[in-house]
């Protein structure tokens, strides 16, 4: 086996190793040349993706097909820096409405107490309550307020046609 310093196609310099028969060597040693680095290669695979800092077991048991950031596992807290997928916009926005807790349902939908949501829950009624989500969550992000209350009055005309569907 040997170890050889090769430039990579995206220009870094490389170690890379090889062995086996002469042949093999020199075919190993082209494809380093026209590959790129191995750094190179983690950035642009993990470019959609954001460093976050985890337990390992978290990572092992959640994000296993992630990739992680070289040498980044920490023996004293046990924590690994993980190329989690980022998430879009709209996850990032429905997540925001959910840790509001504004439009959180009870566990249980009686048809009674679905009776009463319907009742309650007036065009008027569903674009006041939207507008206040909206409020709250743009206190805390960078979102578009109008954009934020269309998807809250979405949710809520959702959990309109649930109560609907158990009224019945
Ligand atoms: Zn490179």
């Amino acid at each position: 086996m040997a170890k050889i310093l090769v430039k990579r196609s995206c220009g870094h310099e490389e170690i890379i190793e090889v062995f086996g028969k002469e042949s093999e060597r020199q075919s190993k040693i082209k494809w380093a040349e026209n590959t790129p680095c191995s750094e190179c290669y983690k950035a642009e695979e993990t470019k959609d993706c954001k460093e976050v800092k985890m337990l390992y077991k978290d990572y092992k048991n959640e994000y296993a097909n992630c990739k992680t950031k070289t040498n980044s596992y920490d023996k004293s807290d046990k924590t690994i820096i993980v190329y989690a997928p980022n998430e879009t916009k709209e996850e990032k926005i429905a997540v925001a409405i959910e840790n509001t807790h504004m439009l959180d349902m009870p566990a249980e939908i009686t048809p009674e107490s679905a009776k009463n949501a319907i009742a309650s829950l007036t065009p008027e009624c569903i674009k006041k309550v939207s507008e206040q989500v909206a409020a709250n969550v743009c206190q805390n992000h960078d979102f578009d307020f109008f954009e934020v209350t269309g998807i809250v009055k979405a949710h809520i005309e959702k959990m309109l046609e649930t109560c609907k569907e158990i009224a019945k």
